[in-house]
């Protein structure tokens, strides 16, 4: 969902060079260089306002997380988010997600996180679904083996787009979840992103599926 521009927004990234990747090319399997460290790197394609990136960094300090979305003014209210928090293993890319293999090496991720993703329910957009097969190769090019996506969602028809993509890719369904919050156990870590929590207090059920690519 396309949000309206935020004034200043392209400035205040510029001026954030520590959080806003600049040239994200040039880091392609030098990501442990730019963070620091070696810890894993988990990114999320589709970031959004960054609810969720920011509240898994601030509870898993040992993982590498890169937020990515192509609109520029959604990223520039996850920095706000970054820069409150002050986290340094935080990252934001503004990219497509579609070109994933160009700002990261073979086996360079560990985890890809797909959060409410834009459901483009004609068919004549399948392509631009980010559970689209060639989305999948991307993942798994840049994943490390037998990788996982994570994705959650309150769109009925993109989840069961997404589980047949994935199980005709030959990807394993791990655990698949019919209502995310009816499961208490999971519940108590889930770190809810902003559509999560907007489609929940709506009474929306929320499905979750963790996928693993089996190369
Ligand atoms: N994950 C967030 C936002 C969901 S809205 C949440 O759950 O609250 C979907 C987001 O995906 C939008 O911000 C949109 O800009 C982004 N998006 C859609 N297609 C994308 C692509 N190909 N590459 C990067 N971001 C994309």
């Amino acid at each position: 969902m396309r949000v309206r521009n935020r004034k200043g927004a392209p400035e205040m990234m510029a001026e954030n060079p520590q959080y806003v990747v600049e040239n994200p090319e040039m880091f392609k399997g030098k990501w442990a260089e730019k963070f620091g460290n070696r810890h894993p790197i988990h990114i999320e394609v589709g970031s959004g306002k960054g609810a969720f990136i920011t509240g898994m960094a601030q509870l898993h300090p040992e993982i590498n997380y890169i937020a990515i979305d192509m609109q520029l003014t959604v990223l520039s209210y996850a920095l706000d988010k970054v820069l409150a928090l002050n986290l340094p293993n935080v990252q934001l890319l503004h990219v497509d997600g579609s070109a994933l293999t160009n700002y990261f090496a073979d086996g360079e991720v560990a985890l890809v996180y797909l959060n409410f993703s834009d459901p483009w329910p004609k068919l004549r957009h399948e392509k631009r679904r980010l559970t689209y097969k060639d989305f999948l190769k991307n993942y798994e090019t840049i994943l490390v083996e037998q990788g996982q996506i994570h994705f959650k969602t309150d769109n009925c028809g993109l989840f069961e787009y997404s589980l047949a993509s994935m199980s005709q890719y030959g990807m394993i369904l791990q655990q698949v979840w019919l209502d995310l919050h009816a499961d208490d156990t999971f519940s108590e870590k889930n770190v809810m992103t902003e559509y999560e929590a907007k489609f929940s207090s709506k009474g929306q059920v929320i499905y979750r599926v963790e996928a693993q690519f089996c190369s």
